[in-house]
């Protein structure tokens, strides 16, 4: 290193000033029903029309006038005439229930005139084709959902900002709704660069590896929620990273993400770049892994740097740019999951950084264990191993086998506590 990062920040602060750095995501998507899901509602939402759109019938039986069972008991039926019939989904113009009468219908059905009740097809005997004992008698309303009901038409029934699920989905359907407002997803942009990185899928020459950052944070930010496109992986060359930075802001990307030549060594240009074209606002934290982190804004848009090592990368992305798409997507300020665990066995942490020390979980009959992944940020195994991370202070040096932890669990859908074998 040649000692060129600005002064080295503590998380806090660092998140203190991404946060003061971020506006908001204004406007708003149109988008089919069927793929808001996870979406946010943009605006409150007010029932288009009543729920049930008709009078309707509760259960199979017989719409009646509720005056004509009246006096009706087991040991005394009372005969009324059976005028028709009412299937769910049948259009029924001009069919009214005279004093006396009765219309057969289904559970769904809509109510002729001048019934006010249904008569449950148990409390019934049929005789013949028009004909009807009925042994109970029923009230004013019973087994009919009035028209508006359940939903009367204008009311408030989601409020901005909801999110939209399965369940919001099934209500919207109900409402005959196809298609709703929600709240734009932010645009970022993701970006690889090193020399040495290769594409997936493509041979690996003498000294290159693969690039693993650009799929696995594009994929993080599909999974909060972002509109992420990874652009691809560019050499270290100030030129290359400058014009593409350069694209990605006049192509209205929110955000930015670039991951690798972070630090301040002679082959680190990313810090030069952010600096020409903007201005850098931080440049490394008291974080261990992660220290090299870089943040900066070019043209009002937000860069953030990321160490290149995959582990050092995730790391420092759920640290930083996590909270910050929580709070751009709308779905939360998004407490971590956490869960209580032993130390298996002593963890050595280095002074002066906080260290989000990833570590495996194993269940035991005393509870969950934590032990320390060893690979290190450079390893991909630790990717494979880690089940969350563990916070050790700046001046703790020793976290001793049995003391109690918290473990905040890694990012995304397969962040759950271990399934014992
Ligand atoms: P850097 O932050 O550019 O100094 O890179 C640190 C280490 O991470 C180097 O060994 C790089 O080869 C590796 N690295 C950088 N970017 C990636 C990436 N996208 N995928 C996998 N490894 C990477
Ligand atoms: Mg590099």
């Amino acid at each position: 290193m040649s000692g060129r990062f600005l002064r080295l920040i503590t998380i806090d602060e660092a998140r203190r000033i991404i946060d003061a750095n971020i506006q908001a995501i204004g406007g708003f998507e149109i988008v089919p029903l069927i793929e808001a899901d996870g979406r946010i509602l943009f605006e409150d939402l007010h029932a288009p029309v009543d729920l049930p759109p008709f009078n309707r019938a509760l259960m199979d039986g017989y719409a009646v006038r509720s005056p004509d069972t009246f006096g009706a008991t087991e040991e005394k039926g009372i005969r009324l005439k059976v005028i028709g019939e009412i299937r769910a989904g049948d259009a029924i113009e001009d069919l009214e229930v005279g004093r006396g009468e009765a219309v057969e219908v289904a559970t769904g059905a809509r109510i002729p005139e001048r019934a006010d009740s249904v008569l449950m097809v148990e409390f019934a005997d049929r005789v013949g084709e028009d004909e009807l004992i009925v042994y109970r008698h029923v009230a004013p309303g019973e087994n009919i959902q009035m028209r508006g009901d359940d939903i009367r038409r204008g009311e408030n029934l989601l409020r901005r900002g909801t999110g939209i699920h399965a369940r919001e989905i099934g209500i919207l359907a109900a409402l005959g709704m196809d298609q709703i407002k929600v709240l734009r997803r932010p645009r970022v942009c993701v970006i690889s660069t090193g020399n040495e990185l290769e594409y997936p899928g493509r041979e690996l020459r003498e000294g290159k590896i693969f690039d693993a950052n650009g799929y696995m944070i594009t994929a993080a930010l599909l999974e909060l929620g972002a509109d992420a496109s990874f652009i691809g992986v560019i050499r270290d060359s100030y030129d290359e990273l400058r014009g593409t930075l350069e694209s990605a802001i006049s192509e209205g990307f929110d955000i930015v993400i670039i991951s690798g030549g972070t630090s301040a060594g002679r082959g680190d240009i990313l810090y030069r770049v952010v600096e020409d074209l903007g201005e850098l606002l931080i440049h490394g934290v008291r974080i261990k892994p992660g220290k090299p982190f870089l943040f900066g804004l070019c043209r009002d848009v937000p860069i953030f740097g990321l160490p290149g090592y995959p582990v050092s990368a995730m790391i420092t992305f759920e640290t930083f740019v996590e909270p910050v798409l929580q709070r751009l997507t709308g779905t939360g300020p998004g407490e971590k999951k956490r869960v209580k665990a032993t130390v298996g066995a002593r963890i050595h942490s280095a002074k002066g950084r906080q260290e989000l020390m990833p570590v495996r979980l194993e269940d035991s009959s005393e509870g969950v264990i934590a032990y320390q992944v060893h690979g290190g940020s450079g390893a991909i195994r630790t990717l494979l191993d880690l089940d969350g991370y563990i916070r050790i202070g700046e001046e703790v040096e020793i976290v001793e086998e049995g003391e109690e932890v918290e473990v905040e669990l890694r990012v995304g859908r397969g962040n759950l506590p271990p399934v014992p074998p």
